[in-house]
């Protein structure tokens, strides 16, 4: 049975547990973009330099922090994205599963 002592008690450890969740990811490692799943996605750290003849999707102005996957803060510099799980990519990054935010 939960009483409300031990309810009050487990709302801290929740925002313990949360912090720590968010500061772990901040140490993620970021994406390589030579790393097989990025190559194979066409992303790149600066989406200026996406390659525009392989993938004519691209347009300008296109970066992960404007992505629908994009899991971090827009005025981060990286964050997680659904795609690349336990990494960050740069929040100027580009890759062509990218999908503007609604
Ligand atoms: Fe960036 Fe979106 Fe591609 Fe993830 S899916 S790398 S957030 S463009």
């Amino acid at each position: 049975m939960t009483t409300r002592r031990s309810f009050i008690q487990i709302i801290p450890l929740a925002g313990a547990l949360a912090l720590t969740a968010r500061s772990a990811l901040a140490d993620a490692p970021k994406v390589d973009e030579k790393d097989p799943q990025a190559a194979a996605l066409g992303y790149v750290a600066d989406a200026t330099k996406a390659n525009k003849a392989k993938y004519p999707k691209y347009a300008a102005g296109q970066v992960c922090s404007g992505c629908q996957l994009y899991q971090g803060k827009a005025t981060d510099a990286a964050g997680p994205c659904a795609i690349f799980a336990g990494k960050q990519v740069s929040s100027k990054g580009w890759c062509s599963a990218y999908t503007k935010k609604a």
